[in-house]
Formats: C-alpha cells, structure tokens, sequence
C-alpha cells in the first residue's frame, strides 16, 4: 500500500471527511484492522483565506508549496490537496516535489464522463467557478460542457462556503438556496452537478437533488485510495 499524503486544513471541516473516507475505504477493502497509511499537512485555513480575498495568490502558493514538501520529507508516495479552489496552484505546488499529484478535476471528471454525462453544472468559491484553472480543465482535458450558477448566485455559494460551511455552520436557509441554484443549473440543461468545493457535502447531498451530484471530497478521497492499492492508473 502506498503512503498518501494530504494537504489539508481547507478547511479542517472537510480534511476531517477525507480522512474518515480514507480510512473507512481502505477497511472496506481490505478488512480486518486495516486502514490507510498517510501523512497530513494541515495549514492555517485563516492565513490561506486572507491572502485568497487579498489576491496574494503568490504568497498563498509559498504556502502550499512548503506544506506539500513536509509531506514528502514524511514520507508519502503521492499527494491529495484537499481543496478544489487550492489547485489553482497545483502545477507550481507539483514543480517543486517529485511524488505526483492526483488533481481533484480530472478524479471527478472520469466519474462524470463514466455515467454517460456531458453538460455538467458547476458549484464551488467563485475562484473555482469563474476562473480556469478547474472549469477550463474539465472542458479542455475532458471535453465537459460546463454551466456556473448566475453572478448573484455565484456570490451566495461562494459566502455560505467561507461564512458558514467553513466554520461547520450548517444552515436550513443555505440549504434551500442552494437547491435553488442547482434547479437553475438544470433549467439551463445540467445533467449532473459537481460539488466543486470539499465542504459543501456538509450541506447538501443526492437526496436534495433531482440529478446526479459529483461529491469531489468523496470522489478525490475514493481516488487516493484506489491509487494507493494500485487499482488507478494517473
Ligand atoms: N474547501 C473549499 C474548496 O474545495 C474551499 C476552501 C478553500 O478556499 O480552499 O474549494
């Protein structure tokens, strides 16, 4: 078994889902007392989000940079960065480490394209969804079309994510308005939604939801373990 290595604390209410995923997955398949090896970094989550909203991405990939070479000086054989929106960075993170990355979009997005699906819709922060370090690739790498929430609504997602899921608020209120948005996404032609940011599986799942939901913490956590028994080629 390959020793994982997770950069997380982003936030530490989803790091917690990884880690339980993890090890609940490996046991499952290997029965027993077996659970997964692993090595976490866990960052500062107010830092990380200062330097986001301040647009110091720069300052924010030495971070992420340094917190992905303690774990492979601790000894893990590939790295999950547990966040969507931190893989904005994640080509400079993998220039300056020699274990791979397993990018969170391209785990997702095999899932997507193996139920058939094509025109997806998209919810995460608004760097997630508006930038194209992650809808760019599902729509290059994957040949996904992509739909994101409108303006307005992309501004909501984006606060019940760093307002309240973040700091393991969990709102009745939030929860309506994000299946508001979702029956937008479908109005406009989705067949299926990724929850693009590890936290919002906290608020919502596939019973609140007439269409398919691509959970990235699941899937990304699912990824990790599949590769580290061998059983997913990157
Ligand atoms: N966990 C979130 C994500 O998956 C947002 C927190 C962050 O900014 O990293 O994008």
């Amino acid at each position: 078994m390959k020793t994982i290595g997770l950069l997380g604390g982003m936030s530490w209410e989803s790091s917690i889902e990884y880690y339980r995923i993890i090890n609940q997955t490996v046991n499952k398949r290997l029965g027993s007392h077996h659970s997964a090896k692993s090595v976490m970094y866990s960052v500062d989550f107010e830092e990380i989000k200062k330097l986001q909203h301040e647009d110091k991405w720069e300052e924010a990939t030495t971070l992420m940079i340094n917190g992905a070479r303690y774990i492979e000086k601790g000894g893990a054989d590939f790295l999950i960065i547990c966040t969507n929106t931190m893989h904005k960075m994640a080509t400079q993170i993998q220039q300056h480490i020699s274990i791979p990355i397993l990018h969170i979009a391209d785990a997702t997005a095999e899932k997507i394209k193996a139920q058939g699906i094509h025109k997806i819709g998209l919810l995460g922060t608004k760097f997630t969804m508006e930038e194209d370090f992650y809808k760019g690739r599902l729509i290059s790498h994957h040949n996904l079309k992509v739909n994101i929430p409108s303006q307005e609504e992309r501004q909501i997602v984006h606060d019940v994510i760093y307002k309240e899921l973040c700091l393991g608020k969990i709102k009745t209120a939030s929860q309506n308005r994000y299946k508001e948005i979702v029956s937008n996404l479908i109005k406009d032609g989705a067949e299926g939604v990724i929850l693009g940011c590890t936290e919002i599986s906290l608020l919502v799942n596939q019973h609140d939801i007439s269409i398919p939901i691509f959970d990235t913490t699941e899937i990304h956590a699912q990824a990790a373990v599949d590769y580290a028994l061998g059983l997913y080629a990157r």
